[in-house]
């Protein structure tokens, strides 16, 4: 059987390496399995893309849609429209799309709509904010969906909650934490003079990307003054994403205890957040990866489509208004927060689940 796999942007990489090694040992093995890796271009620039394959290995795509830029609507339609080419040249028996982001969303319509499976990883989660593009991409390729591989059992509950029937729900866990356990090992302190005197234990990483914290000069202000008046002049280290930096340049805001940074590489940037005392963030895959690690995590976010990490792991929701921080940063300054409980199935063997039940399923 063929499979296409599609990845566009930062957090679908290290979503897809597990499965893709997974695929490679199957074939090592003898089995008769072929996949094509897709991607769309969505993020183009090196630290945003080229990086991480390198670090997690990952094969040089075997297409480039260069679906990058624009509008959302722009870049869903150019995706869209060069995926169904892709597909019309090499007819897979399912697609494999990960994560939320617009290629999510483009490449599972374009698939569908040619009559060709569709298996979600990290299907089902839901925020239940359609103010964010993300719930939106979450709802239409659950939509549209045949093979939904879940990371927790609130998804598999928002599924059959929405009627999905029992036997497309496999509950397997989380592909990013495979990749979070494997690179483990290889994590490296970056390089760069910022970097040379840090102390573990000892500071603190932020990353903000979401429209709803960075698009307004103001609010972004008000954000970081939050947490630098929080932190108790501890280093922060900040890898600024492409959507903020406009906005965080114009501010020009200046401390000395605050450092920007470009995106890191994935080893280098957990090396950062393993040894943090805390991580201010409005990411989602980053809740994740500080709840494995034990290491204390604040989300600027009103919602969370990811509720075990705040049940099980070492995440709070803070929400995006600047004032209620503090009380959050002072536990976290005390040592006085929750430790992770494990969450199940977050084994670091996900995706061989996922391709077992695959390689069964299109046999
Ligand atoms: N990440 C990284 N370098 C950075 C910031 C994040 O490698 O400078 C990784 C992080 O470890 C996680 C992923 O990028 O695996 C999260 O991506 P992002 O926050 O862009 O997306 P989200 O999870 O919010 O969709």
């Amino acid at each position: 059987s063929i499979f296409t796999i599609v990845a566009g942007a930062r957090p679908n990489f290290m979503k897809i390496a597990p499965i893709i090694h997974a695929f490679q040992n199957q074939q090592k093995a003898g089995v008769d399995v072929q996949f094509r890796l897709v991607h769309t271009g969505q993020h183009y620039d090196k630290k945003m893309s080229g990086d991480f394959f390198d670090q997690l290995n990952i094969p040089e795509p075997n297409a480039n849609l260069g679906g990058g830029g624009g509008t959302q609507a722009e870049q869903t339609a150019a995706i869209m429209v060069a995926f169904e080419k892709e597909l019309m040249e090499h007819r897979p028996d399912l697609v494999i799309v990960v994560g939320d982001v617009t290629s999510t969303l483009a490449c599972s319509i374009a698939a569908k709509k040619l009559q060709i499976d569709v298996a979600h990883v990290e299907g089902g989660i839901r925020s239940g904010d359609l103010s964010m593009p993300e719930e939106i991409n979450r709802m239409v390729t659950d939509s549209i969906t045949d093979h939904f591989f879940t990371t927790s059992e609130i998804a598999n509950a928002n599924l059959r909650k929405a009627g999905v029937s029992e036997e497309k729900i496999h509950f397997v866990g989380n592909t990013m934490i495979d990749t979070l356990m494997d690179q483990m090992p290889n994590f490296r302190k970056p390089e760069g003079e910022i970097f040379e005197n840090l102390t573990p234990g000892n500071y603190f990483v932020m990353t903000m990307h979401r429209p709803a914290n960075v698009d307004q000069e103001q609010s972004l202000k008000a954000m970081i003054d939050a947490i630098l008046e929080g932190t108790g002049g501890l280093p922060i280290f900040f890898p600024v994403h492409p959507r903020t930096a406009k906005n965080l340049q114009n501010l020009g805001i200046q401390a000395p205890n605050l450092h920007l940074c470009e995106p890191l590489g994935y080893l280098e940037f957990n090396y950062l957040v393993k040894n943090a005392k805390g991580v201010i963030t409005d990411s989602g895959g980053v809740t994740e990866e500080t709840s494995v690690m034990n290491v204390p995590c604040v989300t600027l976010r009103n919602n969370t489509e990811r509720a075990e990490t705040i049940h099980m792991g070492t995440n709070e929701l803070v929400g995006t208004d600047p004032k209620k921080l503090k009380p959050y940063l002072e536990k976290i300054m005390k040592g006085e927060w929750k430790q992770y409980q494990g969450i199940p199935l977050w084994d670091g063997k996900t995706a061989q689940r996922i391709v077992d039940i695959l390689i069964k399923t299109y046999d």
